[in-house]
């Protein structure tokens, strides 16, 4: 049994647990250790039993917690060489800085990862798909644009988490300044709702029957919004699925693929 739960997302930090029978694997670590403690609580997961931390990029929304989680529970983190030097500061020991390779397949227990480039702001960033017992689950947040290799490589997901970081309005309306404004609407910032809703279009129709969107932006977009601007795209073309939105600062429901 695979299972997923997105702990936290958004700008606040971000953090993603998923597991099969004997690999535990977190997404990012951007949230104090002692809330990602507490969040795992929840599931029954201590971070002692975390068998590895994958790292989508070194922005602090991503990484806040790591240090101290490698300090106290010694969970091995990957991420790319290129993160690792910007992540210098975190002065995660040797032992557990593990590098892959983008775009190369490498495995962590029973779970295959594929890390795929993403456009972004960052020195080398991510997503990732994890796949086990023919089940594929894949988290790609953070990106200023989906090109077609990005999409082939969502498709066949049980499992999407999707970003859907703003509403192109009311990030105009917003107070704030012009330069942050294009550089989150710009091809290395992130995905509208607009953006999003187009290739979950294009997911569904391909058998992505499980979709939630995250990292949403606090100050330029909404919950309800996202939710209807996806849906709206969906009716128009006649398509449904298992479409939701990640809570910010609790944990979700814990999906499951048997
Ligand atoms: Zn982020
Ligand atoms: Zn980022």
């Amino acid at each position: 049994m695979i299972k997923f739960c997105n702990l936290f997302s958004g700008s606040s930090g971000n953090c993603t647990f998923v597991s099969s029978k004997n690999t535990k694997i977190l997404v990012d670590a951007g949230v104090s250790c002692l809330k990602i403690s507490k969040a795992l609580a929840e599931l029954d997961v201590s971070l002692d039993e975390i068998d590895a931390i994958l790292v989508t990029h070194e922005h602090i929304d991503h990484i806040k917690g790591i240090t101290t989680i490698v300090n106290k529970y010694h969970v091995p983190v990957y991420a790319s060489e290129k993160t690792w030097k910007m992540m210098d500061s975190l002065k995660v020991p040797d032992a557990y800085q593990l590098t892959f390779e983008p775009n190369n397949i490498f495995n962590i227990g029973e779970f295959n990862i594929y890390p795929f480039s993403i456009p972004h702001d960052a020195a080398d960033p991510c997503g990732f798909s994890l796949s086990c017992e023919n089940k594929k689950i894949t988290i790609a947040t953070d990106m200023g644009y989906i090109d077609n290799t990005i999409l082939e490589q969502m498709e066949k997901s049980d499992i999407l988490l999707l970003e859907s970081n703003y509403d192109v309005e009311t990030l105009k309306c917003s107070p704030y300044p012009f330069f942050l404004k294009q550089r989150i609407s710009g091809k290395n910032g992130h995905l509208s709702n607009d953006v999003a809703g187009k290739a979950i279009c294009h997911l569904c129709q391909r058998g992505v029957n499980n979709i939630i969107l995250g990292h949403l932006s606090k100050e330029n977009n909404f919950p309800e919004l996202a939710y209807q601007t996806v849906l709206n795209e969906l009716k128009q073309l006649d398509l449904s699925c298992n479409l939701s939105v990640a809570n910010r600062d609790k944990i979700d429901d814990v999906l499951e693929l048997a």
